[in-house]
């Protein structure tokens, strides 16, 4: 990924997308035909398919990840949680991730299993887990150890703050910034942020990083990550549940139109497009990308990047390559 985005032109626009594994068969094959579309017609710089916390997705996730990566021969990031789940699952994913051709991961902590799901069984089931891996700096420092510089590592970063079982009061960002330097010092190629809606909170947490006195974050990549708007029902869940401030004005423009989906849709695409064209405006990165939750939908984002200007442009060489590439089955 960091190659990719380094032999970018200065001054150029990028972005990826995340896609999460779906639970059936035919699911697979519904995300497999618009993932054909969408890799052709948008074009990412690469592509993120998430892991279940304690891996529970595994199998679903490398099958995902496999079908990016080789099949639709898409840069794919695996992102790989490790709490909460068995060691002999992290060594797997990341074997097997090896053996793909997989050179990204977004290395996460995940999290605990909410106590209040076994509230009916009286008592907590004894959990899956390792004692060598408490936070998400023990997984960076397990893949650079066991695999030196083969894997990209992406780390996730909160502009609005973590909030945890373990702190809740500490719902700011300069509460996990000395660990984001630890996590970034340990071997981060990446930072790739929580979504947000709250642009000036996004561009107030990127100023802390990059000014900040440690030096690491000066020129490594920030990626914001944004959450294209499905619904409003959707739009309330995931800000709540990731603790992201809506913007008076921002969800002023939505409540107006909450009855209509459709409409809903419109202004959240109008949102987005606004939040983008912001951030693509400051002049002090010098190629900016663009993460999108695209929760496996299409249109939004599509029209989003479209909007935008963040599809790039088909170059005489790509086509080139296409020619060379499909003519020995043409023969
Ligand atoms: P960490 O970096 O370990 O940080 C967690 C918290 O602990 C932070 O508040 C940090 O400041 C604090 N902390 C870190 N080190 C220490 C220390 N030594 N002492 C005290 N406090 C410390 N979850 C999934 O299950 N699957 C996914 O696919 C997934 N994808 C994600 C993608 C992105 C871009 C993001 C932003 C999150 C994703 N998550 C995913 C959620 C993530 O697993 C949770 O937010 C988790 O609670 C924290 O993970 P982390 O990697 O940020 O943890």
């Amino acid at each position: 990924i960091t190659d990719k985005i380094n032999a970018l032109p200065d001054g150029a626009n990028y972005f990826s997308l995340e896609f999460f594994p779906p639970k059936t068969a035919m699911g697979f094959a519904n995300l497999q035909t618009r993932l054909e579309r969408m890799s052709q017609a948008l074009r990412p710089l690469f592509v993120t398919v998430t892991w279940g916390a304690g891996g529970s997705t595994a199998t679903k996730s490398l099958e995902l990840a496999e079908i990016c990566q080789r099949q639709l021969g898409l840069t794919t990031c695996l992102h790989l949680t490790c709490t909460n789940m068995n060691r002999a699952l992290i060594d797997d994913a990341l074997e097997q991730a090896k053996v793909l051709g997989i050179r990204n991961i977004l290395a996460l902590r995940g999290d605990a299993p909410r106590s209040d799901e076994y509230r009916d069984e009286g008592q907590l089931p004894e959990q899956d887990s390792n004692k060598d891996f408490t936070w998400a700096i023990d997984l960076v420092r397990y893949i650079r150890k066991q695999y030196g510089d083969y894997f990209c590592i992406g780390v996730a970063a909160y502009p609005e703050g973590h909030s945890d079982e373990s702190h809740p009061e500490h719902q700011d960002p300069r509460f996990d910034l000395q660990h984001l330097v630890e996590k970034t010092k340990a071997g981060a190629d990446f930072i790739m942020t929580q979504l947000f809606f709250d642009v000036e909170a996004y561009v107030r947490f990127e100023k802390l990083l990059r000014e900040h006195d440690s030096g690491v974050f000066k020129t490594i990549p920030i990626i914001p990550g944004l959450m294209p708007i499905q619904s409003y029902k959707i739009l309330l869940r995931t800000t709540k549940l990731s603790h992201a401030n809506l913007p008076a004005d921002t969800l002023a423009r939505l409540d107006a139109v909450k009855t209509d989906d459709e409409l809903v849709k419109q202004v959240g695409v109008k949102i987005l497009d606004e939040i983008v064209e912001h951030l693509k405006a400051r002049p002090d990165v010098v190629r900016r990308g663009f993460h999108f939750y695209t929760l496996n939908l299409e249109k939004a984002v599509s029209h989003i990047v479209e909007d935008t200007h963040l599809i790039p442009q088909t170059t005489v060489e790509d086509d080139e390559e296409v020619i060379v590439e499909t003519t020995p089955a043409i023969n």
